[in-house]
């Protein structure tokens, strides 16, 4: 932490700071300018008490923290990619991985159709939403644990591994019974319990960056899973909201590319949820792999039109086959492997 004192502060008062950064177990350097002193605070200040409450003393001007907050999830703790084994299916470290499957899970012959065609496509894990975290109270809430036992279905049938939503800490149990990987909606982004409980499931937990987000809180979530003792985390960019509305979210593709430099971990890309238009999931498909992405999560129903759940955005099956398409040779292009089911 960097205190700088206002202008003029005298002795006493800049005594009482430096008390005040003992007690708190940091090392106070002071650097005595012609003007200011600024106190230069030596400590690690993830374990240390935050010294930003002393912004409340009246001689205080300023009180900057230098060092991230997150530790585990960070390139400088392990400077080589994250590779996470999901049933045989490697997400990282120049892997490439298409999670694709419906928003919800609606019915069976809605479920296996899916399961079956974007197996076929290339898609590597099968996504569907059982338990949906509606904006609206009035719409459609998810099949819950009917919804969960179709997804085992889909599994058995096509063997692709399973990713799908929970939304609380007393459904881990039995949501990991079905999932491969757990997914946290960016509702859920800085639920911390959930966040605490999923982790202790010890699945992969995919998650999702929340709806305004900054990176480094979306990281930090990151962060409170490791914590928790498992650190198969998958980032997963889905759109922040901003003051464009041609899309239902803004793609920032610019935090693909911070996210892989700041940490290890495998970052995937939701075109489907930033789009919230089926015309625009390939094109931010296409930028996502460009961007660095080492995998993407899309949305198809065999009729979108009749989808219970974000019909506007899902892909039919031949649509997603020409996304996959599409993508093929740019995966290549950014030296990654497209692995396929
Ligand atoms: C979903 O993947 O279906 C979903 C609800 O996503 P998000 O949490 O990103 O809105
Ligand atoms: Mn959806």
């Amino acid at each position: 932490m960097i205190i700088v004192l206002k202008t003029g502060t005298a002795e006493p008062e800049i005594q009482q700071v430096v008390d005040a950064v003992k007690t708190f177990g940091y090392e106070p350097r002071l650097i005595r300018g012609v003007e200011r002193t600024v106190i230069a605070c030596v400590g690690d200040e993830r374990n240390h008490h935050t010294l930003e409450s002393l912004i409340v003393l009246p001689q205080v001007e300023t009180v900057t923290p230098v060092q991230k907050k997150y530790k585990l999830v960070s390139r400088e703790y392990q400077p080589q990619d994250t590779v996470l084994d999901v049933n045989g299916c490697k997400i990282g470290g120049g892997t490439f991985q298409v999670v694709a499957g419906p928003c919800s899970v609606e019915t069976k012959a809605q479920t296996l159709e899916t399961a079956r065609a974007v197996k076929a496509s290339g898609a590597t894990l099968f996504r569907g939403g059982a338990f949906k975290p509606r904006t609206s109270p009035y719409d459609f809430q998810g099949l819950g644990r009917e919804g969960l036992e179709l997804l085992r279905q889909a599994r058995e049938e096509t063997g692709l591994p399973i990713v799908t939503e929970v939304m609380s800490p007393q459904d881990v149990d039995m949501v990991a019974e079905a999932a491969d990987i757990l997914q946290i909606g960016a509702r859920n982004a800085q639920n911390v319990p959930l966040l605490a409980a999923a982790a202790k499931s010890g699945k992969v937990i995919l998650l999702k960056r929340g709806l305004s987000s900054f990176i480094d809180e979306w990281l930090l979530a990151a962060e409170y899973i490791c914590v928790h003792g498992n650190s198969k985390v998958i980032l997963c960019e889905r759109g922040i909201r901003t003051f464009e509305h041609a899309c239902r979210n803004t793609l920032d593709v610019g935090a693909v590319a911070v996210a892989k430099k700041e940490t290890h971990l495998p970052v995937f890309v939701d075109p489907s949820h930033a789009a919230g238009r089926a015309d625009m999931v390939i094109p931010l498909a296409r930028a996502a792999v460009a961007a660095g992405a080492d995998g993407l999560l899309v949305e198809v129903h065999p009729n979108p039109a009749t989808a219970l759940s974000d019909g506007g955005q899902q892909l039919t099956p031949k649509q997603f086959a020409q996304l996959m398409a599409e993508i093929r040779p740019l995966v290549g292009v950014m030296g990654k492997k497209l692995q396929s089911a």
